[in-house]
C-alpha cells in the first residue's frame, strides 16, 4: 500500500516553500510538529558563552531601546513597570498563513540589570496579571487554539536577550503535549470523580517529603516523578483553573514562591524555564505553574530510545536544597 504522508500543516491550501518565511510542519508519521523558522537565526544573542551570568550589560539591548511598538504597558511613576511588545523575530505571526500565530515579549522591567528573582513580590504579581490579560486577548483571535505564557531565564534555557523578559505564544493548534495532559486529567476525573491535582496536593501534604513551600493557599512541590533536577510545581490548594481565577492572596503567594525558588536557582547560576499550564477552554482542570531548571543533562542511548529520563537528583532532597540558607 502506498504510504500516506502528511507533512505540512497550514491554513493556506497549497503553501509554497519560501526560505524567508516560517512554516509549521508535521512529522512524517508521528504526532509531532515543528516550525521551520529560518528568520530566527537573525536573533541577537547577548550571551557570549554558556557560563555567562544572566545579567550582561548590552548597550544595544532591544528591550532597553524601546524600538518595538507597545502592545500593553503597566505604568509606574517614572516610566513603565512591565511592557508588552511583539516579538521582533517571531516563529509564528498573524500575517503568515504557513506559520500562523502570535509571539509577544513581556519586558518585565525597564532596568536592564534586574533579574526576575530580584524584582519585588508586587512587581512579579504585576507580571502575572499581564500574562492573564494577554492570554485573554490572544485567546479570542480567530484561528487561535492555544495560548501559553512562559519564561526562559539564563543561557541554557533558550534565552537570547539578557534583559529580563517572558513570552506569550498563541498557536493555531492544540500542542500534543498539552492535549496529552488534558486527556490524562480528564481520564482521572472520569475514573475517580475528583481532580488529580487537588488529590496529588493532598497526598504531598500528607507525605510531607517534597514540599518546598506550603501554606493555606499555595503549595510548591518537588514532583514525585520529577524528570529534571530541582523541578518545582506551584499549585493552589483551592481548585483553580486559570491565573485569572486566583484571589489577590493566592496571586501574592504565587509571586512570593516564584521569587523564592528563582532566587535559589540564580544563586547557583542555574538556567530555568517556567510556564503556565491553564485549563483549556471548556474543561475544568487545575492550574499548574511548572518550573524546569535546565541543569545540563546529556542523554544517552537509553533515554533517546525510550524517552525515560534518568534524573540523578531525588525530589525528596530538593526542598532542603531550596530551603538551605547561604
Ligand atoms: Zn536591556
Ligand atoms: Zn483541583
Amino acid at each position: 500500500m502506498k504510504r500516506q504522508l502528511s507533512i505540512t500543516v497550514s491554513t493556506h491550501p497549497k503553501p509554497k516553500f519560501n526560505v524567508n518565511l516560517s512554516a509549521l510542519r508535521r512529522h512524517y508519521y508521528l504526532d509531532q510538529y515543528v516550525i521551520i523558522a529560518p528568520g530566527r537565526n537573525n536573533r541577537p544573542h547577548g550571551f557570549t558563552n554558556l557560563a555567562t551570568p544572566h545579567v550582561v550589560v548590552n548597550a544595544a539591548c532591544p528591550f532597553c531601546l524601546d524600538g518595538e511598538p507597545t502592545i500593553l504597558a503597566v505604568p509606574n511613576l517614572e516610566h513603565w513597570r512591565v511592557r508588552v511588545v511583539a516579538n521582533a523575530y517571531p516563529a509564528v505571526s498573524l500575517t503568515n498563513p504557513n506559520a500562523y500565530g502570535a509571539m509577544e515579549v513581556v519586558i518585565e522591567s525597564p532596568d536592564h540589570t534586574q533579574e526576575f528573582s530580584s524584582l519585588s513580590v508586587s512587581h512579579i504579581e504585576t507580571i502575572l496579571r499581564v500574562y492573564t490579560e494577554r492570554i485573554a486577548s490572544l485567546s479570542i483571535l480567530p484561528g487561535i487554539r492555544y495560548v501559553l505564557a512562559f519564561k526562559n531565564d539564563g543561557p541554557l534555557a533558550g534565552t537570547s536577550v539578557t534583559h529580563t523578559h517572558s513570552q506569550i505564544m498563541a498557536l493555531p493548534l492544540m500542542p500534543p503535549r498539552i492535549e496529552a495532559e488534558h486527556v490524562a486529567l480528564s481520564s482521572y476525573q472520569d475514573k475517580h470523580g475528583t481532580c488529580a491535582v487537588c488529590d496529588l496536593g493532598c497526598w504531598e501534604v500528607e507525605q510531607n517529603q517534597r514540599l518546598i513551600t506550603a501554606d493555606s493557599e499555595l503549595l510548591t512541590i518537588a514532583p514525585y516523578a520529577s524528570t529534571h533536577p530541582y523541578e518545582a510545581w506551584f499549585i493552589t490548594k483551592r481548585h483553580t483553573t486559570r491565573l485569572a481565577d486566583l484571589t489577590a492572596g493566592e496571586l501574592r503567594r504565587l509571586a512570593t514562591s516564584l521569587k523564592y525558588v528563582t532566587e535559589r536557582l540564580d544563586r547557583d547560576l542555574i538556567s530555568f524555564n517556567f510556564f503556565v499550564q491553564e485549563a483549556l477552554p471548556g474543561d475544568n482542570h487545575h492550574l499548574i505553574i511548572k518550573l524546569e531548571p535546565r541543569v545540563p543533562m546529556f542523554y544517552g542511548g537509553g533515554e533517546m530510545a525510550t524517552g525515560i529520563i534518568i534524573n540523578t537528583i531525588a525530589p525528596e532532597t530538593v526542598p532542603h536544597w531550596y530551603n538551605e540558607t547561604i
